[in-house]
């Protein structure tokens, strides 16, 4: 083995690197973003604020201004937020401080491939609860899975990433409670089902919720992410976030948007939504083609074709597209997100061709 691989823990060496097709093209769809830029008023209300904003001073060492916003946004206290750069980040810094040899994180996949990838690299165990055959979450087996093998940490993503299936709060109260580690509800893209089980925090300390900027709030570019939970657990958590980990210019942003976010990006929310319900009408027309219902800015959709030959027709016509083929349950299934009008017409033009 060349020298210095062998340090490297065998758990690392064993998985394969978290990676995405380098592809590009014009009509982006493969990432689950905004298909809108950042509202213009949100960027020139940002760069207005960093006239005056001197570059060579270290942003806030906690970002208690954005803390403060995002609590009131949220419905929850000050003190129990972390902004993050992007929600990759405090996902990470969640499993560094629970997660090591001889711990067990409880996923439900087909899901976002981090959660398993993090945990392995911090040494811990993955249990995984399959969705059921309707792609919903399995709320039996995850409350007898969770009861018999106590789990250190469960996350679930809902609206799941790539299914769009939501858990329902009732599913979740009894989990919670049965629960004797943390529940981390990935709430990335809950703006798109118009559901979120905040409420529940007041209820449940050993709750914890996700949240980015990254998909409604249109800010992918910038990187802000955010957790919600219990004072005392934020306390915990925050040990293992780096000082200084959001820039300032993000933290500016990511201010606006949330004061924006009724009058400038609700707007472009609800009109991903009705493009959400038209694309899945009608490629549910397309013979060959079965999108499943989803309550987020993404489907899957099935294919009598390969979904890789799917990716590579598309490709040719300048759209790109996620093929998740390769993860659980979806050999048959590739994932669009929802475009502009425009370019949901261009895909679904695209694919009648490609599936006659
Ligand atoms: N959670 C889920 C479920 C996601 O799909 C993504 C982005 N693909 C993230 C978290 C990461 O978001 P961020 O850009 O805030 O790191």
């Amino acid at each position: 083995m060349q020298p210095g691989l062998a340090v490297i823990k065998s758990a690392v060496r064993a998985l394969r690197a978290y990676s995405l097709s380098p592809h590009r093209a014009s009509i982006k769809i493969n990432q689950n973003e905004n298909p809108w830029d950042a509202v213009a008023n949100v960027k020139a209300e940002t760069l207005r604020r960093w006239e005056s904003r001197k570059w060579s001073r270290y942003p806030d060492f906690v970002s208690t201004g954005l803390h403060e916003r995002l609590a009131e946004f949220a419905s929850w206290r000050p003190d129990g937020v972390i902004a993050g750069n992007g929600s990759n980040e405090l996902i990470q810094a969640l499993l560094m401080v629970t997660i090591g040899e001889g711990k067990r994180v409880l996923i439900s996949e087909p899901t976002f491939a981090l959660y398993r990838q993090i945990t392995l690299v911090l040494g811990g165990e993955v249990i995984s609860v399959p969705l059921n055959s309707q792609f919903q979450f399995d709320g039996t087996a995850l409350f007898e899975q969770t009861q018999e093998l106590k789990p250190d940490v469960v996350i679930l993503c809902s609206p799941n990433n790539p299914t769009g299936s939501v858990i329902g709060d009732d599913e979740l109260r009894k989990l919670v409670r049965s629960a004797s580690g943390l529940v981390v509800i990935d709430e990335a893209y809950h703006e798109f089902a118009g559901h979120s089980v905040v409420p529940l925090l007041n209820e449940f300390e050993n709750l914890v919720v996700l949240r980015t900027f990254s998909k409604a709030m249109a800010l992918a570019a910038l990187r802000v992410g955010y957790l919600l939970a219990a004072p005392a657990l934020v306390t915990e958590i925050r040990k293992a976030v780096l000082p200084y980990n959001l820039n300032a210019f993000s933290q500016t942003a990511a201010e606006v948007a949330v004061e924006m976010y009724e009058t400038e990006l609700l707007p472009l929310v609800r009109s991903i939504i009705n493009e959400r319900e038209r694309v899945c009408r009608e490629l549910s027309e397309i013979e060959g083609l079965e999108p499943i219902a989803s309550r987020a800015n993404f489907m899957i959709v099935r294919s009598l074709f390969e979904p890789k030959r799917v990716f590579d027709e598309l490709i040719k016509r300048d759209i790109l597209i996620r093929d998740v083929s390769g993860y659980p349950m979806l050999s048959e299934y590739f994932r669009i997100s929802i475009g502009t009008p425009e370019e949901n017409d261009l895909l679904i033009g695209a694919l009648i061709e490609i599936m006659s």
